[in-house]
C-alpha cells in the first residue's frame, strides 16, 4: 500500500469522522473532505508540471497546508523534502541544493520571520515574472502560502491547475506508484552536528505510523493533540500517519509549540492523546495555572526524542492522566521508531527503559568491532528491518558508514537489553564521557540532579581536561521556586556528595536561562561543549 491509497481507504471507512482540527486556522475537516482536497491539490501539482520522483520542499510551521501537501505529494508520487522552519537562508539553500528541489512551498511569515523575503535573498529572480534562479537552477516553482506575485505561484491558486487533463494524468500515475518508492527526504535533528537527509519510502513510514498507533491502541474514537513539529518524523509519522492508519483525529493547537495553547486544545477538543518531547511536558506542567485545565479525557500519548526524567514521567501519569503514555525510541533513519513501551507497562519499564522491540524489526547490540555482546552488556544498538531508510540522499559514502553489512543500521546510541527484552538507552556513543578510564553516562547524572527541587532542567556533558582526558560539566536551569532561586554551585555539589560516585560529580557547573536546542526541543550538547571550550580558551 502507498500513503495515498491508505488515506483513501480511511476516507471510505469513516467519511464523516473528523480528520483534522487546526485550532489556529479555524479549520475542521472530515476525512471525506480532507481526501477530496488532497486529490484536488495532487492534480494541481501535476497540472503545474511536476512529475513523479520530483522533489518538492516544504518550509513552514504546522499549518493545514502542510498536511495537505504531505498527502498530495504522496498521492502524486512526488518526494517531499521537509525543511526545518528554524532554518535560515544558508541552511535553506543547502537543503534545496542537496535534494535538487524543483518546487518549494513556503510560509509567508512565521513568528517575526518573513520566509518569502528570505527565499528572495537566495533567489531574487523570483520577484519578477518569468524569473529563474541562477544559484538554484533546479528550482522552477516557488509556492508561497498565499497569493501569486512575480514568478511565484500562490498556494491559493494551485487547485486552478487541477483541470481535466491533470486529473487524467493523476489517475494514470496512482496505480504506478510502489510502496518502495522514496516519498520523503527527512533531515535528522542536527543534535550532534549538521543534519543529514534520510531517504524514506512509503513502506518505511506508513508501516511505522501504523505500528506506533496500534501499540497506543488507537481507534477512530481517538483524538490526538499534536504540538510537535510536522517537518520532523515525530509530527509526520508518529502523529499524522499513526492517525490516518486508524481514523483517529489530528488536532493542531498552534504553529509552533506553545504550552498554553496545547493544554487549551486538549481541553476544548477533548483529546485522548498528547505527544511531546520531555521538555514540552516539563513546560506544560510548569504553567502557573496548570491545575485549571481539564485533562481528564487524556489516556495516552508518546514521549520521545530524548531521555525522559523520572520525575516528569511520574507527573505526566499522575497529573495529566496519561496512564498509558508510551515511550518511543528511534531515529529519523529508521522511520523512526524501533522500541516502544506498551500501554500496560509498569512505571519502572516506562522510566528506565524504552520498552521492547517493534513488530518486524530486529535488534543487536555490538562492541566497537561489530561483534554481538552478551545480554546485559552495554554496546551500540543496531536495528534492521522494513524501517531502515533507503539511504542518505545522494550520499553513498555516508550511507555506507551508517548501514553495516547485512542491512544493520548503526544507531550511534549506546544501549543494553535485559532478559525481558526491554532496552535501556545509556546515551549517545559520542556523548559518553571518558574520565580517566571511567565510562560516565551523562543521562544517569541528569536523572539524579533533576530530583533536586530547585533544578528545572539539566544537561550533563564532557569537556576536555588536561589531567583526566575529560571532565563532567553540568548546565542547570533553576526552577521558578524558592529552592531554585537560592540554588548555588556549592548547594549542587553538597547535594551530589555522598549520593553519587565522586568521579561523576560535575567539576564545572553553569546556571543558564536557556539551553541550545533544536526546534524539536533536543538539547544540542555539541554547542554547549563548544561554548565551554571557547570560554576556557
Ligand atoms: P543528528 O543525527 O543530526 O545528530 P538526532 O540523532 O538527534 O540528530 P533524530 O533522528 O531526530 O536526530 O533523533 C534520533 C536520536 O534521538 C537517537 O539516535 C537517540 O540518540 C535519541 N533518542 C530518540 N528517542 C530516545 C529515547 N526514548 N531516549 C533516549 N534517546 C532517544
Ligand atoms: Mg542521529
Amino acid at each position: 500500500e502507498t500513503i495515498g491509497t491508505a488515506l483513501a481507504r480511511t476516507a471510505e471507512t469513516w467519511p464523516e469522522g473528523d480528520a483534522l482540527v487546526v485550532v489556529h486556522q479555524n479549520v475542521r475537516w472530515s476525512w471525506a473532505e480532507f481526501d477530496r482536497r488532497v486529490t484536488e491539490l495532487a492534480a494541481g501539482l501535476i497540472g503545474l508540471g511536476l512529475e513523479p520522483g520530483d522533489r518538492i520542499g516544504i518550509w513552514s510551521p504546522n499549518r493545514v497546508e502542510w498536511v495537505l501537501i504531505q498527502f498530495a505529494t504522496a498521492r502524486a508520487g512526488l518526494i517531499l523534502v521537509n525543511i526545518n522552519p528554524a532554518y535560515r537562508t544558508f541552511e535553506l539553500e543547502h537543503a534545496l541544493k542537496l535534494s535538487g528541489c524543483r518546487a518549494l512551498v513556503l510560509a509567508e511569515t512565521f513568528k517575526t520571520s518573513r520566509y518569502v523575503d528570505m527565499l528572495l535573498e537566495v533567489a531574487p529572480e523570483f520577484a519578477e515574472a518569468g524569473g529563474r534562479s541562477a544559484r538554484l537552477p533546479d528550482l522552477e516553482f516557488v509556492i508561497p502560502l498565499g497569493k501569486s506575485r512575480g514568478a511565484m505561484i500562490g498556494f491559493e491558486t494551485l487547485t486552478g491547475f487541477a483541470d481535466a487533463a491533470a486529473r487524467t494524468t493523476l489517475d494514470a500515475i496512482i496505480p504506478t506508484l510502489r510502496p518502495d518508492d522514496p516519498i520523503n527526504i527527512q533531515f535528522t535533528s542536527g543534535t550532534t552536528g549538521s543534519p543529514k537527509g534520510a531517504t524514506l519510502t512509503h513502506n518505511n513510514i506508513l508501516n511505522n505510523g501504523l505500528f506506533v498507533g496500534r501499540i497506543m491502541g488507537f481507534t477512530e474514537a481517538d483524538r490526538l493533540c499534536i504540538p510537535v513539529p510536522l517537518y520532523h518524523c515525530f509530527g509526520m509519522v508518529l502523529s499524522v500517519l499513526a492517525c490516518i492508519t486508524h481514523g483517529a483525529t489530528m488536532v493542531f493547537p498552534s504553529e509552533a509549540f506553545e504550552p498554553r495553547a496545547t493544554l487549551e486544545a486538549v481541553q476544548a477538543e477533548r483529546c485522548t492523546a498528547l505527544h511531546g518531547v520531555p521538555t514540552m511536558f516539563i513546560t506544560e506542567l510548569a504553567l502557573p495555572d496548570f491545575k485549571s485545565f481539564d485533562l481528564s479525557t487524556l489516556r495516552t500519548g508518546i514521549m520521545a526524542g530524548a531521555p525522559c526524567p523520572i520525575e516528569t514521567m511520574r507527573e505526566v501519569i499522575a497529573k495529566m492522566n496519561m496512564r498509558e503514555v508510551t515511550i518511543c525510541y528511534g531515529m529519523t533513519e529508521t522511520s523512526p521508531v524501533s522500541f516502544q513501551t506498551r500501554a500496560d507497562a509498569d512505571l519502572e519499564t516506562r522510566t528506565e527503559t524504552v520498552g521492547t522491540i517493534h513488530p518486524f524489526v530486529e535488534v543487536r547490540i555490538v562492541d566497537g568491532d561489530d561483534r554481538v555482546v552478551p545480554v546485559g552488556t552495554v554496546g551500540e544498538l543496531h536495528t534492521r528491518g522494513y524501517s531502515v531508510m533507503a539511504g542518505y540522499w545522494n550520499d553513498e559514502a555516508r550511507t555506507r558508514d551508517a548501514i553495516a553489512p547485512g542491512g544493520w543500521m548503526r544507531t550511534g546510541d549506546l544501549g543494553v537489553i535485559d532478559e525481558r527484552g526491554r532496552c535501556r538507552i545509556v546515551g549517545r556513543s559520542k556523548d559518553m564521557i571518558l574520565r580517566g578510564g571511567e565510562n560516565i553516562y551523562p543521562v544517569e547524572i541528569e536523572n539524579f540532579l533533576i530530583t533536586h527541587p530547585g533544578i528545572l532542567d539539566v544537561a550533563v556533558f564532557g569537556i576536555a581536561d588536561a589531567k583526566y582526558g575529560e571532565q563532567v560539566c553540568a548546565w542547570i536551569r533553576r526552577a521558578d521556586n524558592p529552592d531554585g532561586s537560592s540554588l548555588t554551585e556549592a548547594a549542587v555539589l553538597g547535594f551530589c556528595e555522598g549520593r553519587i560516585a565522586h568521579f561523576k560529580i560535575p567539576r564545572r557547573i553553569r546556571f543558564v536561562e536557556d539551553m541550545p536546542m533544536t526546534v524539536t526541543g533536543k538539547i544540542q550538547k555539541f554547542l554547549m561543549r563548544q561554548a565551554e571550550e571557547e570560554g576556557a580558551a
